[in-house]
């Protein structure tokens, strides 16, 4: 008797639907601009347009296609819209969106060097590239070592994976582990104080910043100085290159004489802004890396790979694998034996990962290092110039100078006019941009790194604030 058929699509079908799919990708990219940036759907509705229960029997893939623009399309915020300048980006491009394809579509599963050696030798040249494009100490890669890079999923996973790695390493000198202590500047990312309470962390501080909003290493090395009075073992610090705020920038060199004479792990976040260092102009702001421990930046932010893709180095691979490495039977084989390759596995948390350098390496060869490098500095010079228009205009102020891309700034009538300013832009449906506070007063975020954006998507931005900034002065 013939076993029953299980309804696998075709490979014809999967090849019609397949075209038709990247078609409608491009369709989307290339006319995302017409579109209101941020969705009108009530919480709950995308919801309602799905079945409580799924399907007992075998659904048309034109029927599930059509779903797309019936049910998720209108709970879509339009990350890749002109328009967006909203948090960070999270920039894609048709390059990297073929990368993503490709990985899918070879379902690779390379936790180890065995299981698909290009999957971790692919991924140690991309690692290895990026140093080279970055600027970044020629130690940490992986084919020189002793350090090295390797792909995670976000920033916060490798923020975290070194606050475990550093505990690990309290824990094996005997150190009471109730009493390490990580700390990052006030203005840190969330993920620092994450990583830390998940990691175990018992005293988590935040240290004092300057009237720039970046870390005060005074302030750092008397937090130091008093917990060690107190009983307590720093442990671990973070210096943050770009923070989420105000794209705010600590002095790692001085942060690192901290660390080293206190033995921490000095770790660098590098989330937005690492994309920037492609700029040998912009390298001095990240002075003193050959003094840390680790470091991280999301290509998923700025460097127009689309997420999930956060590149992560440290300075001496043999403590991640000190850590992390837990080898059982199963996963034994011979080429890992003859400590002969690498497994990534060994480099973080999770013990599978997939096939993320592909889009890496796509978008690294498609656009070349002059190519993003322009890409950057298009960004660069329009947010100067969005920035000098800010300046020279008396109803507005800057809260932060603007180093990189994001240009913050404030009605200088206070907070209900700054945010009339958001709502007014937000409303408007053309652009979409992020009101918060710092120092207990509002301000207006705008990051200009979508990979869309053009100069003029960038002046009828201005437009739109500068109309809404004459507003309550009409009130
Ligand atoms: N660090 C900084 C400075 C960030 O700005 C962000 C997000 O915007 C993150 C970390 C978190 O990144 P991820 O979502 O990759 O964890």
């Amino acid at each position: 008797m013939a076993d029953p058929p299980v309804p696998h699509l075709s490979f014809e079908d999967f090849r019609k639907h397949g075209h038709d799919l990247i078609d409608w990708v491009a369709d989307y990219l290339e006319h995302v601009g017409d579109r209101p940036v941020r969705p009108q759907v009530e919480p709950g509705e995308v919801r309602a347009g799905i079945p409580a229960h799924p399907p007992d029997t075998s659904e048309n893939m034109d029927a599930i296609l059509a779903d797309l623009d019936r049910v998720v399309m209108p709970g879509i915020a339009h990350w890749q819209h002109p328009g967006w300048f909203a948090y960070y980006p999270a920039s894609t491009s048709p390059a990297s969106i073929l990368g993503e394809i490709a990985a899918a579509g070879l379902g690779v599963q390379g936790m180890l060097w065995s299981t698909s050696p290009a999957v971790t030798e692919v991924e140690s040249a991309m690692l290895d590239w990026l140093v080279d494009l970055l600027g970044l100490p020629g130690t940490w890669r992986v084919d020189t070592g002793p350090g090295g890079g390797v792909l995670q999923m976000t920033a916060s996973d490798s923020t975290h994976t070194t606050l475990a790695v550093a505990r690990h390493e309290a824990s094996v000198r005997g150190e009471d582990l109730n009493q390490l202590v990580a700390y990052g500047s006030a203005e840190a990312h969330s993920s620092v104080e994450k990583g830390a309470r998940v990691a175990g962390y018992r005293h988590i501080r935040a240290v004092e910043v300057d009237h720039d909003q970046a870390m005060d290493p005074g302030a750092l090395a008397r937090a130091v100085d008093a917990d060690r009075d107190a009983g307590l073992v720093p442990t671990w610090v973070c210096s943050t290159v770009g923070t989420t705020g105000t794209a705010a920038i600590d002095p790692v060199r001085r942060v690192a004489d901290v660390a080293r004479a206190n033995a921490m792990w000095h770790h660098v976040d590098a989330a937005y802004a690492g994309t920037a260092m492609i700029c040998p102009e912009l390298r001095h702001l990240q002075d003193g890396l050959a003094l840390v421990d680790s470091y991280v930046f999301n290509p998923h932010k700025w460097m127009l790979t689309n997420f999930d893709c956060s590149a992560f180095w440290v300075a001496d691979r043999a403590r991640l694998t000190g850590a992390l490495s837990i080898t059982p039977p199963y996963l034994r084989n011979q080429a890992s034996d003859a400590g002969e390759v690498i497994d990534y596995r060994d480099w973080h948390v999770p013990l599978g990962r997939r096939f993320r350098a592909l889009k890496l390496w796509f978008v690294l060869r498609s656009y070349g290092a002059e190519g993003l490098r322009r890409h950057v500095r298009n960004h660069l010079d329009w947010a100067q110039m969005l920035s000098e228009r800010v300046e020279a205009d008396r109803r507005l102020e800057l809260v932060a100078p603007t180093v990189f891309a994001l240009v913050s700034f404030r009605h200088v009538a206070g907070d209900t006019a700054t945010r009339a300013i958001a709502e007014a832009v937000n409303t408007s449906g053309w652009a979409y941009l992020t009101p918060s506070v710092i120092d207990g007063s509002a301000f207006v975020r705008v990051c200009i790194g979508s990979t869309w954006t053009e100069r003029q998507h960038v002046e009828a931005l201005w437009a739109l604030i500068d109309d809404a900034a004459a507003a309550p002065a009409q009130l």
